[in-house]
């Protein structure tokens, strides 16, 4: 019935975006069988901070355990949720998946703060930071080892609502942070209105191109500046060589996340990973020097 329908638009479709069409509402049936067949995963990425030089959290990445294709990023498949109204579900597994995680690791002596990237749909739903909390008590994990990472775009449609939904998060505990900060063209906009707590700014202000050093520099210094204004820490994220990870240190980031540092790594590899990175550790600011 949907390829009938299909025929039916044919002349608004070239053969080649009907063949893509078609291989999305695939990849959206296959995407709900995944959510019940617990085909998605989360992966962690470390997170530095750099005044005490030890990581001290993950942020959780989506990624999806495809049967036949192997493992895919967000980016292929979130774009398909999104359009098949799967976000929802995606976003409740994610949420559930996370907070276990977090338990799991803090039975172990292995207390991590992990972010979680809220969506639109989340924000839209009103029931955010229910859902959050729901989530924090069934796996019995403390709000200060959560953080929620939201986007420009995840709180374009109703950004006063947005906001009381931030306020109230970290009211009770949960830290706000405001994702690839930098990337948007009315984010000092956001810095104003929306209570976030935190900062990332977007790699493609911290991953500089070699002799752009300088004018990197000044944009990330203002964008710290300026937070720390409104008492917000930041973030420097894509940090991919030694010298962008001692700029982000001497510009007083608190915090820094990259392929430097980590890639994102299956959770079995943290507890391992976390031991090792501590028993090494020292303040990034001084061994820069
Ligand atoms: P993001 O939240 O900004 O996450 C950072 C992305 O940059 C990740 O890609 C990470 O692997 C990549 N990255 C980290 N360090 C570096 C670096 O040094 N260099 C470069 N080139 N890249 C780096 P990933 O995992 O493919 O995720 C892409 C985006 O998908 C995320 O961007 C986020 O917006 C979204 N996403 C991922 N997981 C979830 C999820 O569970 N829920 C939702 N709603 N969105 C998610
Ligand atoms: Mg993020
Ligand atoms: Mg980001
Ligand atoms: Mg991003």
């Amino acid at each position: 019935a949907a390829k009938a329908a299909g025929r039916n638009r044919v002349h608004v479709f070239s053969p080649d975006l009907r063949a893509a069409a078609e291989r999305r509402a695939t990849l959206a049936n296959e995407l709900r069988d995944a959510l019940v067949r617990d085909e998605l995963v989360l992966h962690y990425q470390p997170v530095l901070h750099l005044p005490s030089g030890r990581c001290t959290g993950m942020e959780a990445l989506v990624r999806w355990q495809h049967p036949e294709r192997g493992l895919l990023a967000p980016g292929e498949f979130l774009p398909t949720a999104q359009a098949h109204d799967l976000m929802t579900p995606l976003a409740r597994w994610v949420m559930t998946a996370a907070t276990r995680q977090i338990a799991e690791w803090s039975r172990i002596g292995l207390d991590l703060v992990v972010a979680v990237n809220i969506t639109a749909e989340q924000f839209s739903s009103g029931t955010l930071v229910e859902d959050v909390f729901a989530a924090l008590s069934d796996a019995g994990v403390p709000p200060e080892l959560l953080v929620v990472e939201l986007t420009e775009t995840s709180v374009a449609e109703d950004p006063e609502r947005a906001a009381q939904q931030m306020a109230e998060l970290r009211r009770r505990g949960v830290e706000v942070s405001i994702d690839d900060f930098g990337s948007g063209f009315s984010s000092l906009g956001q810095l104003v209105t929306l209570p976030a707590g935190m900062l990332k700014i977007d790699r493609s202000l911290v991953n500089y191109t070699e002799g752009h050093r300088d004018r990197a520099a000044a944009a990330i210094a203002a964008v710290v500046a300026l937070g720390k204004a409104c008492g917000i820490r930041s973030l420097a994220e894509g940090v991919e060589t030694a010298g962008q990870l001692a700029l982000a240190a001497e510009l007083d980031c608190t915090f820094a996340q990259g392929f430097h540092i980590a890639r994102p790594m299956p959770a079995e590899a943290v507890p391992g990973w976390v031991s090792a990175q501590h028993a090494t550790a020292a303040p990034v600011a001084l061994a820069a020097r």
